[in-house]
């Protein structure tokens, strides 16, 4: 079922210079527990159309709908914000209380929600992304990884179905990065719509569709063994392809015969093994 629907979406930043849309006629269908990840270079728009998702932003031409809900119908706002959870690049700005529960259960009192009912919202949270021990701990305290992991578990408190996330990942380490995919992988599993944003290409690679922009426009849409085999297309754009598919490539150009779908480092030896 369709959770979230764009058609025809344009967008304009308010600047005096001449009007370029920042979103030019964007088309997308998201299903209910779906894992969709989009990719494109600097300045393509990804951040733009995350925004759009729980009307943070409001398209200036075209409509997004979020179950069925028009987001610029101003009376089902909160119902949106309530539905479309977001986690962004810097961690530290997104933390607010000096506790980890208390900051996990900072969204669910704003929302009046009775105490007893916060708490068992925060243990599900904590346990959610793994975080049980530190529930006393100051976010200060915690690991890039951590603190991304304890503003997820923010969203979850708030009963939130669907997650954007805008490169969650670009400001931490490898471990960091792969706490974040595995929590990712884990609440998509539970049956979360997951919307990841990343300059990562093998994280992209663990979605179920890969969205590609340029310019404002989504340029093509598939699975991640269709967008990342097509490898000289994914470098005229400016983007990488996992490793493990760049040197599949490679090996294909040499005559070596492997499938098309190498994503992982995993399928890359299983693939030369058979051979
Ligand atoms: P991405 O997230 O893919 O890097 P953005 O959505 O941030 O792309 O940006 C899309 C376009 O809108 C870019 O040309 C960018 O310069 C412009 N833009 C983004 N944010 C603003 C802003 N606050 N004011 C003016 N222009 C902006
Ligand atoms: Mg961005």
């Amino acid at each position: 079922m369709e959770i979230i629907r764009t058609e025809g979406v344009r967008f304009f930043y308010d600047s005096g210079e001449k009007k370029i849309p920042a979103l030019d006629g964007v088309n997308l269908s998201i299903n209910e527990g779906e894992f969709v990840a989009i990719i494109g270079t600097n300045g393509s728009g990804k951040s733009t159309l995350a925004k759009h998702f729980n009307a943070l932003l409001l398209p200036a031409e075209g409509k997004i709908t979020v179950c069925g809900t028009d987001t610029k119908s101003e009376k089902d706002l909160w119902e949106i914000r309530k539905k479309v959870g977001m986690v962004f690049q810097n961690p530290d700005n997104e933390i607010v209380a000096a506790i980890v529960e208390d900051d996990i259960a900072f969204g669910p009192e704003n929302l009046g929600i009775p105490t007893g009912e916060i708490r068992s919202r925060v243990d599900l949270a904590l346990d959610a992304v793994n975080l049980k021990e530190f529930r006393k701990f100051s976010p200060a305290k915690l690991s890039g990884g951590q603190k991304q992991r304890l503003a997820i578990a923010g969203v979850i408190a708030m009963k939130t179905e669907i997650l954007v996330l805008d490169e969650p990942t670009a400001m931490l380490d490898p471990q960091g990065r792969r706490e974040i995919l595995e929590t990712v992988k884990k609440l998509h599993s539970a049956g979360m719509t997951i919307i990841y944003i990343t300059h990562f290409m093998e994280e992209a690679a663990a979605a179920q569709k890969v969205v590609v922009m340029e310019k404002g426009k989504i340029l093509k849409i598939g699975s991640p063994a269709e967008i990342f085999s097509d490898v000289k297309e994914m470098h005229r754009l400016g983007l990488e392809v996992p490793v493990a598919a760049e040197v599949a490539y490679r090996l294909r150009k040499k005559g070596i015969n492997l499938p098309q779908k190498i994503l992982t480092g995993h399928d890359l030896a299983a693939a030369l093994k058979g051979l």
